[in-house]
């Protein structure tokens, strides 16, 4: 593919986050706890949410081994980052979450799978495909500097807050209850900010239109979803903390 016509499909792509971003403040996309009938036939949910996410890892390693940038340390150090992402949200996450039973539309895993598999062909064939060489000393530099510790510091966070969400479920524990440590004594979704600075932070230290065009994709997924789990918290529990935010804390 020529360099013109990624950078074209790559706007295009953009553009139609925006769009979705729209559209999703208006319809929730139906899983989890807004899961809900008429969206076609149904597979077990931690079936779907392992199919949809390894379609991440596969594609990038695919692209990495079939690329020719294996000799910059760069490129192992950008995979190395991805991988350890999605091994955590394609094997961990699904195989911890505490709702066996659950079922997941197969049109919301098929939608999720496109997602995935845009974004990693993006990212995986500018970086492993187009992109020149970013040489050692890429690695001291300030993109990538600041874009890892944002992205590490949004995993961090991001794995920590689902982990108490996982943790409030159990024998004897009702189904959703309010979730009070961490950041959510902040916000009602830190799992979604951490994961929004996670792909912020790959944008900066990529320092790539691809890396933009994923974090974009994050956003217009997450924050109209963090909105609708706010005021989900707020409707289902009267005593629900009036100071909390729905993603950013202290601002909204
Ligand atoms: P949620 O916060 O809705 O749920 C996470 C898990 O915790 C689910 O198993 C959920 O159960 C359970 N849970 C949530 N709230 C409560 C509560 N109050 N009490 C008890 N259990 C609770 O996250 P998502 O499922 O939407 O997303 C999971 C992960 O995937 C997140 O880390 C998110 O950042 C990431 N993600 C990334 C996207 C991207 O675009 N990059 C898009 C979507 C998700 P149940 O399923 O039964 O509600």
């Amino acid at each position: 593919m020529s360099e013109t016509i990624f950078y074209k499909a790559l706007w295009a792509w953009m553009g139609l986050a925006c769009a979705v971003f729209v559209m999703l403040l208006f319809v929730t996309a139906p899983y989890g706890r807004h899961g809900r009938k008429g969206w076609g036939p149904s597979i077990s949910s931690t079936f779907g949410w392992v199919t949809m996410e390894a379609v991440s890892l596969v594609a990038m390693g695919l692209l990495f081994f079939l690329g020719d940038s294996q000799g910059d340390p760069v490129s192992w150090v950008f995979l190395i980052m991805w991988t350890v992402h999605y091994f955590q949200r394609t094997i961990v996450f699904p195989l911890r979450r505490k709702n066996p039973g659950r079922d997941m539309a197969l049109s919301v895993v098929a939608m999720a799978a496109f997602f995935n598999v845009i974004n990693a062909g993006t990212n995986g064939y500018y970086l492993f495909h187009l992109a020149e060489p970013y040489g050692l000393s890429w690695l001291t530099g300030p993109r990538f500097l600041v874009g890892a510790a944002l992205f590490f510091c949004g995993m961090a966070i991001n794995i920590h807050s689902d982990n108490i969400l996982l943790n409030l479920r159990g024998p004897g524990k009702p189904k959703y209850s309010i979730p009070d440590k961490g950041l959510f004594r902040f916000v009602s979704s830190p799992n979604y900010l951490g994961e929004i600075m996670e792909w912020i932070g790959w944008a900066v230290a990529t320092w790539s239109l691809a890396g933009a065009a994923f974090a974009l994709w994050t956003i217009a997924n997450l924050a109209p979803r963090a909105i609708t789990h706010h005021r989900w918290y707020q409707d289902k529990f009267e005593e629900y903390p009036k100071q909390r935010r729905a993603l950013i804390p202290y601002i909204w």
